[in-house]
């Protein structure tokens, strides 16, 4: 008999090969229907990689997660859509080429070409028709006519400005992409500060409408959502003009606008301070050199706080200038000072300093023996002085002249009033979004449409000339400065306008461009007309369902808010967000870091599929931990998902025979082991149909299977005996197979067939729970006395609240504890619990 115990071997390998060229063969298995389907769609995605050439663990378990999620939805007969495709653009391919002597897209597209077999020996379910690499002319033409269209409506402008450099990248970084003062994508880089003429997407037109569209975001992270906010970061205020006392008398008096959340507080203003690059500031240095060297020095103390990323903690220097201006409430002079933790690009470059009612405000005026005058008194606390600095708007005014007496809130709507009726201010919100700067000074990524003519000035390029072709023949050198410049058959080109000859921008797009929309274009990928027909869109979006790393918040995640509601203003879709839901999965990582190649603890996905097979891998990456923490990779983990799917695979093989036989038989109603077996399977499938619908604890899910399945096997005794009828085998050896097809799709696929399953799994209908059969007839309640558990009583299942009390009060336990006193109440909650309050 040892021989057929060999061929009762799971053998991954055999199974998965068979599988991955049935499904190579049938491109239609893993495709949406048409829009015009009357099924209820279903769009979910996970965030598209970029083409490294190697998938690593963090993308195993997010593709798996969406895959478990796809395959499920196709079994509950929506029309799915889950597409694939490549963050095809960026700087490594540039680095490879400078390395390997390879072209940044043929290195691209071998990457990639590597990746998919990777996916396809995973079994992930994609409609690779709809495929949608960014690095191709038919896509990124599309990042070229939404700059134009922007271009058109003032949402893309050029600008000198200071801009974040990072020398690794050695190109401009938009804000989003400065995490801490260093590179997101090198840790240990620091950011440094350039003057730069760049091409900017004025996403703070949209501000508001990304703050407020958040509270309607209800499927998203809360962490995701105020980390949106954070950044969007409102304030509202007013803006205050205070005079500028004049050295000469007889010139016109300047004005310097000051912003405040807190103008109540603007009479204990005891100086104003202006940002080191405040113009009014080199007014002043070109007349006093010692002023300007001592500028210089805070100009740069505040670029090496900006390059440490720790503006907030900047030890606060400060400069008076001998200068003065004047409160325009009071009449009051205060002096003018420089500070180095004054920005001017927030706000106005200009602040009234508060020291009695900001922490800030109060260093600083100890610092440098500032007058330092209360203005707000608490309402309780009649000896406010002790308490300052005091930041609370919950007061009233004092040394406020006509105004004392109001509360912060009645004096901010008051003082505000003033300014507006005597025009020296105005009501103002602010925001520290900035606009997303988009110019990078690289080759490999989409050329920006825009001519440069010596008598039309910036000229833009018809549609009709799109798209702008990056030329292949460029050598990628370490030099600074754009590549495509060095390339005269890019650059030299004729005036769209007067034919005359003109020069292109050598400048490309942030790679964040073209993830701002790359899953529109998904639905619609080979329309060579349009970025996509509306009317799709309109069909699938919003996407249902995203899945990817919280990483993205601010970056990709609020770029691709703002791509949207451009791109419905622009009349393209309807739809005011793109994302339904989302889910952010944790990290994988080993041994308590996060898996990287410089500490040596990457676990490569070709390894562990090669020794356990795709479905294990796949599997443990989805049983380790609930998706949304972080997994720590265990080896001997997916060794032990791999037996337990030896273990099913065994059982059903087995018993498949019976199972086959059980199709047509009637049976009455299930009693003894059938019944208990049953229970069990109904009870599971209903958990984990349940866990489907958003709570995604596929650990649980899977835990639930393997306790179904060791039921089963202890069961075996009678399952080989023939006590358990055919029907019921068929039943329970179906759905066990049904319930395993989201996690182990191969293995699943394999034993359907064995099973005699019609078609493929992936159209079987997902099992229903019967929840006369998941029923359970008794069930145990635990009995407290005034917190305190005593006992446990058995109940029917479906006991009401009056038999559950009767059954606790009589249990002998409780009546010993209770004996002699009184019971002063019976909390019972059905199903659960009872409390009882003794006295
Ligand atoms: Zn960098
Ligand atoms: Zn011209």
């Amino acid at each position: 008999m040892a021989d057929e115990k060999e061929q009762l071997r799971y053998d991954p390998a055999t199974i998965e090969q068979k599988w991955q060229e049935r499904w190579a063969a049938d491109p239609a298995l893993y495709a949406a229907e048409p829009a015009t389907s009357n099924k209820p769609k279903y769009y979910v995605l996970e965030m598209l990689p970029y083409p490294s050439g190697q998938l690593h663990m963090g993308h195993v378990r997010n593709y798996a997660i969406g895959d478990a999620l796809a395959r499920q939805m196709w079994m509950r007969g929506y029309n799915v859509l889950h597409p694939m495709g490549w963050d095809a653009f960026g700087l490594p391919a540039e680095n490879a080429a400078l390395k390997n002597n390879t072209p940044p897209r043929e290195w691209t597209l071998a990457n990639i070409a590597a990746m998919k077999r990777q996916f396809k020996r995973l079994g992930m379910g994609f409609d690779w028709a709809t495929e949608v690499t960014t690095c191709m002319p038919d896509y990124y033409r599309w990042n070229q006519w939404f700059f134009l269209r922007m271009y058109e409506k003032g949402l893309a402008y050029r600008k000198k400005s200071k801009v974040n450099w990072c020398p690794e990248c050695a190109t401009v970084l938009a804000n989003e992409q400065v995490i801490d003062g260093r590179c997101w994508r090198h840790e240990d880089t620091k950011v440094e500060q350039r003057d730069l003429t760049q091409w900017f997407l004025r996403i703070t037109a949209y501000a508001q409408e990304l703050l407020d569209d958040l509270d309607k975001l209800d499927g998203w992270p809360e962490k995701v959502r105020t980390m949106q906010r954070n950044w969007i970061g409102r304030s509202e205020g007013t803006e205050v003009d205070f005079l500028l006392e004049n050295i000469d008398p007889s010139a016109e008096k300047k004005r310097i606008r000051v912003f405040t959340t807190r103008v109540d507080t603007i009479f204990g203003a005891t100086s104003l301070q202006l940002a080191p690059e405040h113009p009014l500031v080199a007014e002043f240095c070109a007349t006093d050199s010692g002023l300007k060297h001592q500028i210089d020095e805070l100009l740069a103390e505040q670029k090496k706080a900006r390059e440490t990323g720790d503006l907030g903690a900047i030890e606060k220097h400060g400069i008076p200038t001998g200068r003065f201006a004047i409160n325009p409430y009071s009449g009051e002079e205060i002096p003018i000072w420089v500070a180095n933790y004054v920005l001017m690009e927030y706000g106005t470059g200009a602040i009234m300093s508060v020291p009695a009612h900001d922490e800030r405000d109060f260093e600083f005026a100890t610092k440098y023996a500032i007058e330092i005058r209360q203005v707000i008194k608490p309402v309780q606390d009649e000896d406010g002085a002790k308490l300052l600095p005091f930041i609370s708007e919950d007061g009233v005014l004092v040394n406020s002249g006509e105004y004392n007496g109001l509360t912060c809130a009645q004096a901010q709507q008051k003082l505000q009033q003033v300014a507006v009726r005597d025009g020296f201010g105005e009501a103002k919100i602010i925001f520290r979004l900035k606009d997303w700067g988009v110019s990078r000074q690289r080759y490999w990524g989409t050329p920006i449409p825009m001519i440069y003519c010596e008598h039309d000035g910036v000229v833009p390029v018809p549609d009709d000339r799109l798209p702008v072709l990056l030329p292949d023949e460029i050598e990628i050198t370490q030099q600074g400065g754009s590549p495509l410049a060095r390339v005269p058959s890019f650059v030299n080109t004729t005036c769209p306008k007067c034919g005359g000859p003109a020069k292109r921008e050598t400048d490309t797009m942030d790679t964040f461009v073209d993830s701002s929309w790359y899953f529109y274009r998904y639905t619609d990928a080979k329309d060579s007309k349009a970025p996509f027909d509306p009317a799709i869109v309109k069909y699938w979006f919003p996407i249902d369902q995203y899945i990817g790393g919280v990483e993205h918040a601010i970056l990709h995640l609020i770029y691709s808010r703002f791509w949207t509601k451009v791109m419905r203003d622009l009349g393209l879709v309807e739809n005011n967000e793109p994302v339904e839901r989302l889910f952010t999965q944790g990290m994988v990582i080993k041994d308590g870091a996060k898996m990287s190649k410089s500490k040596g603890n990457v676990v490569s996905p070709d390894d562990m599929v090669a020794r356990y097979g795709a479905d294990s891998a796949r599997m443990y990456s989805l049983f380790a931990a609930p998706p949304d923490r972080d997994l720590d990779w265990q080896e001997d983990g997916v060794a032990g998902v791999s037996r337990f799917l030896g273990r099913v695979w065994r059982i059903v093989t087995k018993y498949a025979p019976i199972a086959r036989n059980g199709g047509a038989q009637k049976i009455g109603p299930p009693t003894g082991l059938s019944l208990k077996l049953l229970r069990k399977l109904h009870q599971t499938i209903a958990k984990i149909s349940l866990d489907f619908e958003g709570r995604w604890h596929f650990n649980t899910d899977v835990a639930a299977i393997m306790e179904l399945v060791n039921e089963m096997q202890n069961a075996d005794a009678q399952l080989t005996a023939g006590e358990i009828p055919a029907p019921v085998v068929r039943e329970l050896l179906t759905n066990l197979v049904l319930l395993l097809a989201p996690f182990a799709p191969f293995l699943a696929a394999e034993l359907w067939e064995e099973l005699g399953g019609e078609g493929a799994i992936l159209r079987a209908p997902w099992p229903k729970s019967d929840p006369g059969l998941a029923k359970e007839d008794e069930i145990e309640i635990p009995v407290q006395i005034n917190g305190k558990l005593i006992t446990v009583v058995r109940v029917a299942a479906d006991a009401d609240s009056k038999s559950i009390e009767a059954a606790a009060l009589a249990s002998e336990k409780v009546r010993d504890r209770t004996a002699g006193k009184t019971v002063v109440k019976v909390i019972v909650v059905p199903g659960r619990a009872v409390n009882l309050v003794v006295k």
